[in-house]
């Protein structure tokens, strides 16, 4: 979309207010607005925010940041009212003498998907986003009494948030996003939506609009919207499933071979497994997620691959669909922090190819069944993630050292913080016995 256009849209429709986006290194979404008044400055790159105040961003010494509008993003709200619109952009970040701002999760995003063009592969990514739609109370508190009964592709009345999910997936075609399916997941309460496939950075992008827009209607149907990971300790988590494919420069599909998984779909793979567990901290960033990788609930413990549909498999490979080979990634969850998931996974995708690695054999049985694999296992807890993390000379240079030191400090301190935590589960089993 040109600036011209721009104006015209925000003059023709009655915009009053722009939302400047960006996300912060934890994957939180943030805003400025700005009145339609400011919007040649916004268009300009003139306008600044304090860096300091946003965590995990800028010293309070050098805090002035500039947002600068990527014009292709530009959309308006659909939920706000027919008059004195709302609009936004999402922004890249710079500082202010003109170059791009490090601990901005978008610029990780862009750096990676240049170095992948520029070794000719075009990755795509399908994703698939799990969540729970809560009842509130009478106080508009969040409940977790749950009256559902419904499950896996179950309809209405079963169903009994069928016009929400309908409501959510339109919205977003309306802000561009395409939508492949939607339905009722396996828990009760518990949704996915699906977006067709996109490049990595507009599924990045989409995913962080699309949170907004979930939490955004659910509360207009007087529900309230989660992508906590793990909810319900006996039902199925959320995850934040990746189907990847990727092309050459001459459209062929580099993961396929006389219609067989190519030596480079290996490599690919072996590339993902060999990072998964120190890149567990961002695929999996919460106290919260490691409570999702248990056997029994369709999520990842093991470090392992699958070439059939095998769902307890950190990755598998699901049934072609127009023969088209695509790999499914299923350990990150819904809390992850899309630029940093998707960036470290185009690196590790790089990192698999540059150095044809070798592929350890699939195991397609169900690896739930409690027989001991003499493979790794993804970290139990977030503390073993950090330590993974942290030792990783890998995702220090990609990340970049301002993320990396400032994600370890919160993680350490959120860990911390969890054990210091009395705990319901401790009331419930030592107050009285004890
Ligand atoms: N909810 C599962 C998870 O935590 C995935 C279920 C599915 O295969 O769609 O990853
Ligand atoms: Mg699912
Ligand atoms: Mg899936």
């Amino acid at each position: 979309m040109t600036k011209e256009e721009i104006f015209a849209i925000v003059e023709e429709e009655d915009v009053e207010f722009i939302r400047l986006q960006f996300t912060d290194i934890f994957g939180t979404l943030k805003n400025i607005a700005i009145t339609a008044s400011q919007l040649e400055d916004a268009m300009e790159n003139r306008i600044l925010f304090d860096g300091s105040s946003v965590k995990g961003f800028a010293p309070i010494e050098d805090s002035d940041l500039y947002l600068h509008p990527d014009l292709s993003t530009f959309c308006i709200f659909p939920w706000r009212p027919q008059q004195g619109k709302v609009a936004r952009f999402i922004c890249n970040i710079h500082r202010t003498d003109g170059s791009v701002f490090e601990a901005d999760p978008r610029a990780v995003l862009l750096d990676a998907y240049d170095k992948a063009r520029r070794l000719g592969l075009n990755i795509f990514i399908e994703a698939e986003c799990e969540f729970f739609l809560l009842n509130t109370d009478d106080k508009g508190e969040v409940s977790l009494n749950v009256r559902e009964k419904a499950s896996y592709f179950d309809i209405g009345p079963l169903d009994m948030s069928e016009n929400i999910r309908r409501d959510i997936v339109l919205t977003l075609e309306e802000m561009g996003i395409k939508i492949k399916s939607s339905h009722h997941e396996i828990a009760k309460a518990q949704h996915e939506i699906d977006f067709t496939d996109q490049d990595a950075l507009k599924c990045a992008d989409a995913i962080q609009t699309f949170r907004m827009a979930v939490k955004t209607l659910a509360k207009r149907h007087g529900l309230s919207a989660s992508f906590m990971p793990k909810l319900f300790e006996n039902e199925n988590g959320s995850g934040m499933h990746f189907k990847i494919s990727a092309f050459d420069d001459n459209g062929k599909n580099i993961f396929e071979d006389n219609a067989k998984l190519s030596d480079r779909a290996k490599s690919t793979i072996a590339g993902i497994l060999h990072h998964s567990r120190e890149l567990s901290l961002i695929n999996n960033p919460l106290v919260n997620s490691y409570k999702r990788l248990k056997p029994n609930f369709d999520a990842p413990v093991y470090v392992s691959w699958s070439s059939n549909s095998n769902r307890s498999a950190l990755l598998r490979i699901p049934t072609e669909r127009n023969n088209q080979i695509k790999l499914e990634l299923r350990s990150p969850d819904s809390a992850t922090n899309p630029y940093l998931c998707i960036a470290m996974l185009i690196y590790s995708i790089l990192d698999g190819l540059e150095n044809s690695m070798e592929l350890e054999d699939a195991i397609n049985e169900n690896m739930y069944s409690g027989k001991n694999y003499n493979i790794k296992k993804l970290p139990d807890t977030l503390s073993e993630a950090i330590d993974e993390f942290e030792n990783s000379n890998f995702v220090k240079e990609k990340l970049g050292t301002q993320i990396f030191n400032e994600y370890v400090e919160a993680k350490k301190i959120e860990w911390n913080e969890f054990n210091n935590a009395i705990t319901d589960w401790e009331i419930k089993k030592y107050l009285e016995r004890f």
